[in-house]
């Protein structure tokens, strides 16, 4: 094949990927006073569900069936019990409402109170907290009926099937996509969320040039960005990250991401994101992590805006040595939670996101073979 031939088809090769995908400048500040003004918005995704409160069953409001697609989304509604999504307060939004409370330990009223549409506008993980119907994070507990002991009850969860990085992996890959490159501070950042894990599991991160063989894909993406899961700019859904061991992890990149993370002078309405919480959370979807209801922990589904929450808990590190065991050297305090007999299992396996960047690259193998 001639030299120029074989040129042509690698300019060709990379200018499908750039067309499907275009690379994506992330906004990352080094502090909150490094946020410019007009980068902050005065609304965000979720703002419209602010008129919804105080909506019970049997009212029609609009806006309720943003709502129900928003339940959707994160599981509480089935894909197939409400094809069409209308503004009726109706069974199924009630149900979702009252498992979506019992998830975030908020009091189980089924309508949409005050501190209730709080947690429903607070930004979040895109990860769903039920899975098909088949996982759940709190609501799936049974409740602990025993009044004369206080017993903390473990609530991480996993993905379905509860799957995990092979056996006998101690060492895992991590690359950030050219087509979204970051800067040190970004990678230092990264770097140290990896550690956070390492030091509880016997499993180490290192980062790698070669993105096409890394383990772990990490990439900074607006709005579509070809996984099925497209971004909602500002807040909203701030990243997600699917099962092992896809490896894919994605932030979005029309949020201020802060790499400091200190909110101490924060002024009230700041649309700023701490990199480092962030992700700390995804990676352990990475590594085989649902979503938990406790507040605290790690892999609770939403962090407030200019927060930053970064160390495991007892939850987190409990639900990841279930997986992986613990690392030998790790001397932290020994998890004291009563282990629950049902470990349930949330989150998403999103195996189409595989077939989009396989599909990419055959085709890609393909035309150079031509
Ligand atoms: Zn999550
Ligand atoms: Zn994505």
């Amino acid at each position: 094949m001639m030299k120029s031939t074989i040129i042509l088809l690698f300019v060709i090769q990379f200018s499908i990927i750039f067309i499907l995908f275009p690379t994506t400048s992330a906004h990352f500040y080094p502090n909150i006073s490094s946020i410019p003004k007009s980068l902050i918005p005065n609304k965000t995704s979720w703002d419209a569900f602010h008129h919804l409160l105080g909506c019970h069953a049997g009212e029609k409001v609009d806006g309720l069936g943003k709502l129900k697609q928003y339940f959707q989304r994160f599981g509480y509604i089935d894909n197939t019990s409400v094809l069409n999504f209308s503004d009726d307060f109706d069974d199924y939004l009630e149900s979702a409402l009252k498992t979506y409370q019992k998830n975030f330990n908020l009091n189980t009223t089924g309508e949409l109170d005050e501190p209730t549409l709080q947690h429903i506008i607070r930004p979040r993980c895109g990860n769903p907290d039920i899975v098909n119907g088949t996982t759940s994070m709190n609501s799936g507990k049974v409740a602990d009926t025993n009044s004369t002991h206080i017993h903390t009850v473990a609530h991480y969860s996993f993905f379905p099937g509860q799957p995990r990085w092979p056996e006998g992996r101690t060492e895992l890959t991590y690359a950030f996509s050219p087509r979204s490159p970051v800067g040190d501070a970004v990678r230092t950042v990264f770097s140290r969320a990896f550690e956070r894990w390492s030091e509880v599991i016997p499993l180490n991160f290192s980062e790698t040039a070669s993105y096409a063989t890394a383990d772990i894909k990490i990439g900074v993406f607006s709005g579509d960005h070809g996984d099925g899961e497209p971004f909602d700019g500002v807040l909203g859904t701030l990243a997600h990250a699917f099962s092992p061991p896809s490896g894919i992890l994605h932030l979005d990149g029309d949020e201020n991401w802060v790499i400091d993370g200190d909110f101490l002078n924060a002024p009230s309405l700041t649309s700023a994101v701490d990199l480092e919480s962030v992700a700390v959370h995804e990676i352990g979807h990475l590594l085989g992590l649902g979503h938990s209801s406790v507040q605290d922990s790690i892999m609770y589904p939403s962090i407030p805006s200019a927060t930053r929450k970064v160390e495991l808990t007892n939850d987190d590190i409990q639900g990841i040595q279930v997986l992986y065991g613990s690392n030998p050297n790790y001397n932290g305090s020994s998890p004291t939670l009563t282990p629950s007999n049902e470990r349930d299992i949330s989150g998403s396996q999103r195996s189409t996101v595989f077939w989009n960047h396989t599909t990419l690259l055959i085709v890609g193998f393909l035309l150079l073979l031509l």
